[in-house]
Protein backbone atom coordinates (compact mmCIF):
# COMPACT_ATOMS: atom_id res chain seq x y z
CA UNK A 1 0.00 0.00 0.00
CA UNK A 2 1.60 3.37 -0.91
CA UNK A 3 2.31 6.01 1.90
CA UNK A 4 -0.32 8.05 -0.10
CA UNK A 5 -3.03 6.05 0.51
CA UNK A 6 -3.18 4.70 4.34
CA UNK A 7 -5.32 8.08 5.46
CA UNK A 8 -8.19 6.51 3.28
CA UNK A 9 -7.89 3.27 4.82
CA UNK A 10 -7.14 4.11 8.76
CA UNK A 11 -10.74 6.39 7.66
CA UNK A 12 -12.12 2.92 6.70
CA UNK A 13 -10.60 1.45 9.63
CA UNK A 14 -11.92 4.11 11.89
CA UNK A 15 -15.29 3.69 9.74
CA UNK A 16 -15.55 0.05 10.48
CA UNK A 17 -15.48 0.45 14.57
CA UNK A 18 -17.77 3.48 14.40
CA UNK A 19 -19.76 1.01 12.31
CA UNK A 20 -20.18 -1.75 14.86
CA UNK A 21 -21.20 0.47 17.36
CA UNK A 22 -24.20 1.61 15.17
CA UNK A 23 -24.90 -1.81 14.57
CA UNK A 24 -25.28 -2.40 18.62
CA UNK A 25 -27.47 0.91 19.12
CA UNK A 26 -29.58 -0.43 16.07
CA UNK A 27 -30.16 -3.58 18.28
CA UNK A 28 -31.74 -1.38 21.48
CA UNK A 29 -29.30 1.31 22.60
CA UNK A 30 -30.34 4.71 21.80
CA UNK A 31 -28.02 6.23 18.43
CA UNK A 32 -25.77 8.92 18.11
CA UNK A 33 -27.39 9.85 14.69
CA UNK A 34 -30.19 11.36 16.87
CA UNK A 35 -28.57 14.08 18.92
CA UNK A 36 -28.96 17.08 16.34
CA UNK A 37 -25.73 18.14 14.23
CA UNK A 38 -23.56 15.34 14.72
CA UNK A 39 -22.41 13.60 11.91
CA UNK A 40 -22.19 9.71 12.76
CA UNK A 41 -21.09 6.50 10.31
CA UNK A 42 -23.67 4.51 8.74
CA UNK A 43 -25.33 1.41 9.27
CA UNK A 44 -24.01 -1.82 8.19
CA UNK A 45 -20.22 -3.06 7.78
CA UNK A 46 -19.41 -2.98 4.71
CA UNK A 47 -19.05 -6.83 3.49
CA UNK A 48 -20.96 -7.66 5.67
CA UNK A 49 -23.93 -10.34 4.85
CA UNK A 50 -26.39 -9.53 7.36
CA UNK A 51 -29.85 -8.52 6.22
CA UNK A 52 -30.55 -4.28 5.51
CA UNK A 53 -31.62 -2.73 9.05
CA UNK A 54 -34.72 -0.58 8.73
CA UNK A 55 -33.89 2.54 10.20
CA UNK A 56 -35.75 4.20 13.06
CA UNK A 57 -38.90 6.55 12.25
CA UNK A 58 -37.65 9.87 13.73
CA UNK A 59 -39.31 12.30 11.70
CA UNK A 60 -36.49 13.88 11.33
CA UNK A 61 -34.43 14.99 8.19
CA UNK A 62 -30.95 12.85 7.51
CA UNK A 63 -28.22 13.45 5.08
CA UNK A 64 -26.51 10.29 4.68
CA UNK A 65 -23.42 10.00 2.36
CA UNK A 66 -23.06 6.57 -0.03
CA UNK A 67 -20.21 7.83 -2.18
CA UNK A 68 -17.39 10.77 -1.83
CA UNK A 69 -14.98 10.26 -4.81
CA UNK A 70 -14.94 12.77 -7.33
CA UNK A 71 -14.14 11.30 -10.99
CA UNK A 72 -14.26 8.15 -12.58
CA UNK A 73 -11.35 6.65 -11.22
CA UNK A 74 -11.82 3.27 -8.39
CA UNK A 75 -10.70 4.38 -4.99
CA UNK A 76 -10.83 1.65 -2.17
CA UNK A 77 -13.12 3.06 0.43
CA UNK A 78 -14.46 5.72 -1.39
CA UNK A 79 -17.81 5.48 -3.96
CA UNK A 80 -18.66 7.50 -6.28
CA UNK A 81 -20.33 10.19 -5.41
CA UNK A 82 -23.93 9.57 -4.49
CA UNK A 83 -25.94 10.96 -1.54
CA UNK A 84 -29.34 10.00 0.37
CA UNK A 85 -31.61 12.69 2.30
CA UNK A 86 -34.17 10.49 4.86
CA UNK A 87 -36.59 12.41 5.71
CA UNK A 88 -39.56 10.82 7.82
CA UNK A 89 -40.08 7.16 6.16
CA UNK A 90 -39.20 8.60 2.69
CA UNK A 91 -35.36 9.04 1.30
CA UNK A 92 -34.27 10.98 -2.25
CA UNK A 93 -31.33 10.05 -3.66
CA UNK A 94 -28.97 12.68 -5.21
CA UNK A 95 -26.10 11.48 -7.99
CA UNK A 96 -25.70 7.61 -8.56
CA UNK A 97 -21.76 7.46 -8.70
CA UNK A 98 -20.19 3.72 -9.17
CA UNK A 99 -20.84 1.18 -6.13
CA UNK A 100 -23.59 4.01 -4.73
CA UNK A 101 -26.32 0.93 -4.57
CA UNK A 102 -24.64 -1.18 -2.07
CA UNK A 103 -23.67 1.78 -0.08
CA UNK A 104 -27.09 1.97 -0.42
CA UNK A 105 -28.05 -1.40 1.63
CA UNK A 106 -25.30 -0.47 3.78
CA UNK A 107 -26.91 2.86 5.23
CA UNK A 108 -30.36 0.80 5.76
CA UNK A 109 -32.16 3.62 4.45
CA UNK A 110 -35.56 2.29 4.16
CA UNK A 111 -37.84 2.96 7.19
CA UNK A 112 -40.46 -0.08 6.38
CA UNK A 113 -40.32 -2.84 8.71
CA UNK A 114 -42.48 -5.25 6.26
CA UNK A 115 -41.41 -8.55 5.57
CA UNK A 116 -41.24 -7.34 2.36
CA UNK A 117 -39.32 -4.27 2.73
CA UNK A 118 -35.78 -4.46 0.67
CA UNK A 119 -32.89 -1.67 0.39
CA UNK A 120 -35.09 0.71 -1.70
CA UNK A 121 -38.51 0.67 -0.46
CA UNK A 122 -39.02 4.15 0.79
CA UNK A 123 -37.26 5.98 -2.03
CA UNK A 124 -39.40 9.31 -3.02
CA UNK A 125 -37.34 10.49 -5.76
CA UNK A 126 -33.59 10.98 -7.60
CA UNK A 127 -31.85 13.74 -8.17
CA UNK A 128 -28.79 13.89 -11.52
CA UNK A 129 -26.84 16.66 -11.03
CA UNK A 130 -25.30 16.65 -14.45
CA UNK A 131 -24.47 13.81 -17.58
CA UNK A 132 -20.97 12.61 -15.93
CA UNK A 133 -20.11 9.51 -15.53
CA UNK A 134 -18.85 9.34 -11.57
CA UNK A 135 -22.69 10.94 -10.80
CA UNK A 136 -24.37 8.05 -13.06
CA UNK A 137 -22.61 5.05 -13.34
CA UNK A 138 -24.99 3.41 -10.71
CA UNK A 139 -28.23 4.84 -12.34
CA UNK A 140 -28.16 2.09 -14.89
CA UNK A 141 -28.17 -0.64 -12.08
CA UNK A 142 -31.14 1.75 -10.16
CA UNK A 143 -32.83 1.13 -13.40
CA UNK A 144 -32.63 -2.11 -14.31
CA UNK A 145 -32.83 -3.78 -10.25
CA UNK A 146 -35.10 -1.33 -8.43
CA UNK A 147 -37.60 -3.77 -9.23
CA UNK A 148 -36.21 -6.55 -7.22
CA UNK A 149 -34.94 -4.22 -4.57
CA UNK A 150 -38.30 -2.15 -3.51
CA UNK A 151 -39.36 -0.07 -6.04
CA UNK A 152 -42.65 -2.25 -7.04
CA UNK A 153 -45.43 0.13 -7.18
CA UNK A 154 -46.29 0.81 -10.72
CA UNK A 155 -49.39 2.80 -10.32
CA UNK A 156 -47.04 5.96 -8.29
CA UNK A 157 -43.38 5.43 -10.33
CA UNK A 158 -40.91 7.00 -8.44
CA UNK A 159 -39.89 10.33 -10.04
CA UNK A 160 -36.20 11.20 -11.45
CA UNK A 161 -34.98 14.64 -12.27
CA UNK A 162 -32.56 15.00 -14.56
CA UNK A 163 -30.33 17.12 -17.51
CA UNK A 164 -32.02 17.51 -20.60
CA UNK A 165 -30.40 16.76 -23.92
CA UNK A 166 -27.94 19.61 -24.25
CA UNK A 167 -28.72 20.08 -27.98
CA UNK A 168 -25.23 19.55 -29.59
CA UNK A 169 -21.68 18.55 -28.77
CA UNK A 170 -19.29 20.57 -26.64
CA UNK A 171 -16.02 21.96 -28.74
CA UNK A 172 -12.64 19.62 -28.67
CA UNK A 173 -10.66 20.62 -26.09
CA UNK A 174 -6.83 21.84 -26.90
CA UNK A 175 -5.96 20.94 -30.42
CA UNK A 176 -6.76 17.55 -30.53
CA UNK A 177 -7.76 16.31 -33.61
CA UNK A 178 -11.83 15.52 -33.64
CA UNK A 179 -12.51 11.97 -31.70
CA UNK A 180 -14.82 9.67 -32.48
CA UNK A 181 -18.47 10.61 -31.95
CA UNK A 182 -20.24 7.73 -29.52
CA UNK A 183 -23.99 7.54 -30.57
CA UNK A 184 -23.95 10.11 -33.70
CA UNK A 185 -27.63 10.13 -34.42
CA UNK A 186 -28.61 11.43 -30.69
CA UNK A 187 -24.93 12.30 -28.89
CA UNK A 188 -26.26 14.57 -26.00
CA UNK A 189 -28.97 12.36 -25.13
CA UNK A 190 -30.60 13.58 -21.92
CA UNK A 191 -32.25 11.96 -18.78
CA UNK A 192 -35.38 10.64 -20.62
CA UNK A 193 -33.43 9.56 -23.65
CA UNK A 194 -31.04 7.63 -21.37
CA UNK A 195 -33.40 6.08 -19.56
CA UNK A 196 -35.06 4.71 -21.97
CA UNK A 197 -31.61 3.36 -23.65
CA UNK A 198 -30.73 1.92 -20.46
CA UNK A 199 -33.67 -0.47 -20.44
CA UNK A 200 -33.38 -1.11 -24.19
CA UNK A 201 -29.80 -2.07 -24.05
CA UNK A 202 -30.96 -4.89 -20.75
CA UNK A 203 -33.66 -6.00 -22.74
CA UNK A 204 -32.63 -9.76 -22.65
CA UNK A 205 -32.64 -9.59 -18.86
CA UNK A 206 -35.76 -7.17 -18.81
CA UNK A 207 -37.96 -8.97 -20.63
CA UNK A 208 -36.98 -12.78 -19.25
CA UNK A 209 -37.14 -11.42 -15.59
CA UNK A 210 -40.78 -9.94 -16.47
CA UNK A 211 -42.32 -13.40 -18.42
CA UNK A 212 -40.87 -15.73 -15.71
CA UNK A 213 -41.11 -14.03 -12.93
CA UNK A 214 -43.49 -11.13 -13.56
CA UNK A 215 -42.92 -8.09 -11.68
CA UNK A 216 -42.75 -4.22 -12.92
CA UNK A 217 -41.24 -2.68 -15.73
CA UNK A 218 -39.01 0.09 -15.22
CA UNK A 219 -41.04 1.97 -17.67
CA UNK A 220 -43.70 1.78 -15.42
CA UNK A 221 -41.34 2.16 -12.42
CA UNK A 222 -39.64 4.99 -12.68
CA UNK A 223 -41.10 8.76 -14.11
CA UNK A 224 -37.90 9.96 -15.72
CA UNK A 225 -37.78 14.02 -16.52
CA UNK A 226 -35.61 16.47 -18.31
CA UNK A 227 -35.58 19.48 -16.09
CA UNK A 228 -36.88 22.36 -18.16
CA UNK A 229 -34.90 25.42 -17.77
CA UNK A 230 -35.82 28.92 -17.19
CA UNK A 231 -37.01 30.63 -20.28
CA UNK A 232 -34.34 32.26 -22.46
CA UNK A 233 -31.46 30.09 -20.84
CA UNK A 234 -29.10 28.06 -23.55
CA UNK A 235 -25.65 26.32 -23.37
CA UNK A 236 -22.74 29.09 -23.04
CA UNK A 237 -20.95 29.49 -26.23
CA UNK A 238 -16.72 29.10 -26.14
CA UNK A 239 -16.55 28.34 -22.14
CA UNK A 240 -18.04 31.77 -21.64
CA UNK A 241 -19.60 32.02 -17.91
CA UNK A 242 -23.20 30.54 -16.75
CA UNK A 243 -25.63 32.48 -17.09
CA UNK A 244 -26.85 33.90 -13.66
CA UNK A 245 -29.76 33.15 -12.88
CA UNK A 246 -32.62 32.99 -9.86
CA UNK A 247 -33.15 29.58 -8.51
CA UNK A 248 -35.77 27.58 -9.91
CA UNK A 249 -38.40 24.57 -8.26
CA UNK A 250 -38.30 21.39 -9.49
CA UNK A 251 -40.10 19.17 -7.34
CA UNK A 252 -42.74 19.59 -4.31
CA UNK A 253 -44.14 16.84 -2.11
CA UNK A 254 -45.74 16.37 1.07
CA UNK A 255 -41.74 16.22 2.73
CA UNK A 256 -40.15 17.91 1.05
CA UNK A 257 -39.38 20.64 -1.97
CA UNK A 258 -36.30 20.72 -3.96
CA UNK A 259 -35.02 23.94 -5.71
CA UNK A 260 -32.48 23.75 -8.27
CA UNK A 261 -29.84 25.95 -10.15
CA UNK A 262 -27.23 26.15 -12.72
CA UNK A 263 -23.72 25.60 -11.65
CA UNK A 264 -20.39 26.61 -13.48
CA UNK A 265 -18.94 22.98 -14.71
CA UNK A 266 -18.03 24.19 -18.09
CA UNK A 267 -18.13 23.08 -21.03
CA UNK A 268 -21.17 20.32 -19.17
CA UNK A 269 -24.40 21.95 -19.79
CA UNK A 270 -27.02 22.10 -17.91
CA UNK A 271 -24.92 20.97 -14.47
CA UNK A 272 -27.57 21.66 -11.52
CA UNK A 273 -27.17 22.71 -7.93
CA UNK A 274 -29.94 20.88 -5.44
CA UNK A 275 -31.23 21.92 -2.44
CA UNK A 276 -34.28 20.29 -0.20
CA UNK A 277 -36.47 22.47 2.06
CA UNK A 278 -37.75 20.12 4.45
CA UNK A 279 -39.93 21.08 8.09
CA UNK A 280 -36.46 20.83 9.72
CA UNK A 281 -34.12 22.12 7.49
CA UNK A 282 -31.93 22.78 4.53
CA UNK A 283 -29.41 20.95 2.36
CA UNK A 284 -27.87 22.21 -0.48
CA UNK A 285 -25.66 20.50 -3.31
CA UNK A 286 -23.45 21.69 -5.34
CA UNK A 287 -22.76 19.24 -8.02
CA UNK A 288 -19.76 19.77 -9.75
CA UNK A 289 -19.05 23.17 -9.52
CA UNK A 290 -15.97 25.91 -9.99
CA UNK A 291 -16.92 28.74 -7.35
CA UNK A 292 -20.52 29.89 -8.07
CA UNK A 293 -22.73 32.87 -7.68
CA UNK A 294 -25.79 30.60 -8.73
CA UNK A 295 -25.09 28.38 -6.32
CA UNK A 296 -24.27 30.57 -3.34
CA UNK A 297 -27.48 32.35 -3.72
CA UNK A 298 -28.87 28.89 -4.10
CA UNK A 299 -27.34 28.19 -0.74
CA UNK A 300 -28.43 31.12 1.04
CA UNK A 301 -28.62 30.11 4.75
CA UNK A 302 -28.30 26.53 4.23
CA UNK A 303 -27.69 24.43 7.37
CA UNK A 304 -25.62 22.16 5.64
CA UNK A 305 -23.99 22.29 2.40
CA UNK A 306 -22.60 19.58 0.37
CA UNK A 307 -19.81 20.73 -1.83
CA UNK A 308 -17.52 19.37 -4.17
CA UNK A 309 -13.53 20.02 -3.46
CA UNK A 310 -10.49 19.51 -5.69
CA UNK A 311 -6.74 19.29 -4.60
CA UNK A 312 -5.31 21.60 -7.10
CA UNK A 313 -1.57 20.81 -5.99
CA UNK A 314 -3.07 17.00 -6.97
CA UNK A 315 -4.13 18.65 -10.31
CA UNK A 316 -1.02 20.43 -11.56
CA UNK A 317 1.23 17.10 -10.46
CA UNK A 318 -0.76 15.29 -12.73
CA UNK A 319 -0.17 17.31 -15.88
CA UNK A 320 3.74 18.47 -14.96
CA UNK A 321 5.57 21.17 -16.73
CA UNK A 322 6.60 21.09 -19.44
CA UNK A 323 3.05 20.80 -20.63
CA UNK A 324 1.72 20.07 -24.23
CA UNK A 325 -1.08 22.60 -25.65
CA UNK A 326 -3.63 19.58 -24.74
CA UNK A 327 -2.42 19.28 -21.17
CA UNK A 328 -2.40 22.71 -20.75
CA UNK A 329 -6.25 22.78 -21.82
CA UNK A 330 -7.26 19.90 -20.02
CA UNK A 331 -5.91 21.07 -17.00
CA UNK A 332 -7.47 24.34 -17.04
CA UNK A 333 -10.65 23.13 -17.58
CA UNK A 334 -10.20 20.72 -14.47
CA UNK A 335 -9.55 24.29 -12.36
CA UNK A 336 -11.97 26.02 -14.33
CA UNK A 337 -14.57 23.26 -13.70
CA UNK A 338 -14.22 22.46 -9.97
CA UNK A 339 -13.29 24.04 -6.15
CA UNK A 340 -10.11 24.03 -5.01
CA UNK A 341 -9.30 23.89 -0.92
CA UNK A 342 -8.60 27.31 -0.93
CA UNK A 343 -11.63 28.27 -2.13
CA UNK A 344 -14.61 26.30 -1.21
CA UNK A 345 -14.69 27.40 2.66
CA UNK A 346 -15.20 30.89 1.25
CA UNK A 347 -18.30 29.80 -0.53
CA UNK A 348 -19.43 28.21 2.28
CA UNK A 349 -19.14 31.23 4.21
CA UNK A 350 -20.90 33.36 1.42
CA UNK A 351 -23.47 31.22 1.46
CA UNK A 352 -24.10 31.47 5.52
CA UNK A 353 -23.83 27.60 5.46
CA UNK A 354 -24.53 26.19 9.04
CA UNK A 355 -21.93 22.85 7.98
CA UNK A 356 -19.82 22.63 5.19
CA UNK A 357 -19.85 19.04 3.71
CA UNK A 358 -17.05 17.58 1.71
CA UNK A 359 -17.86 15.09 -1.37
CA UNK A 360 -16.46 14.44 -4.67
CA UNK A 361 -13.33 14.60 -3.04
CA UNK A 362 -10.44 14.38 -6.00
CA UNK A 363 -8.43 12.74 -5.37
CA UNK A 364 -10.03 10.29 -3.33
CA UNK A 365 -6.93 9.31 -1.95
CA UNK A 366 -6.07 12.24 -0.34
CA UNK A 367 -4.94 12.64 3.05
CA UNK A 368 -7.30 13.72 5.68
CA UNK A 369 -5.76 16.78 6.87
CA UNK A 370 -4.79 17.90 3.55
CA UNK A 371 -8.78 18.39 3.20
CA UNK A 372 -8.96 19.82 6.87
CA UNK A 373 -7.31 22.91 5.22
CA UNK A 374 -10.72 23.53 3.48
CA UNK A 375 -11.88 24.98 6.77
CA UNK A 376 -9.90 28.24 6.11
CA UNK A 377 -12.14 31.36 5.51
CA UNK A 378 -15.44 29.27 6.97
CA UNK A 379 -16.70 29.92 10.39
CA UNK A 380 -18.97 26.98 10.40
CA UNK A 381 -18.64 23.53 11.08
CA UNK A 382 -16.24 21.51 8.28
CA UNK A 383 -16.97 17.60 7.57
CA UNK A 384 -14.49 15.84 5.64
CA UNK A 385 -17.41 13.36 4.28
CA UNK A 386 -16.38 9.46 4.30
CA UNK A 387 -19.15 7.20 3.36
CA UNK A 388 -21.78 6.23 5.28
CA UNK A 389 -21.38 9.32 7.03
CA UNK A 390 -24.64 10.49 8.55
CA UNK A 391 -25.36 14.34 9.18
CA UNK A 392 -28.49 15.50 10.77
CA UNK A 393 -30.27 18.32 9.21
CA UNK A 394 -31.76 21.51 10.89
CA UNK A 395 -33.67 20.77 14.31
ZN1 LIG B 1 -17.85 14.61 -10.93
ZN1 LIG C 1 -18.64 16.46 -13.55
Amino acid sequence: MSRKNRPVQDDVAQQSSLSRRRLIQAAGVSTLAGIAGLATTGAALPGSFSAPLSRPRTGGTTLVLLGTAGGPTLYSGRAGVASAVVVGDAFYLVDLGHGALGRAADAGLSTSTAPSARPLTGLAGVFLTHMHSDHLAEYASLIINGMWNGITDGAHPVPIYGPGDRGGLPPVLGNRPDPVVIAADEPTAGTVRMTERISEAFAADLNERLRGSGGVSPLAAFAPHDITLPAGVEAPVDHAPMPRIRPFAVHEDSRVRVTATLVEHSPVFPSFAFRFDTDQGSVTFSGDTAPSENLIELAQGTDVLVHEVMDRQWAEARFPEPRTPAAEATLRHLLESHTTIEDVGGVAESAGAGTLVLNHLAPGDNSISRWRQAGRGFSGRLVVGKDLDEIEVGR
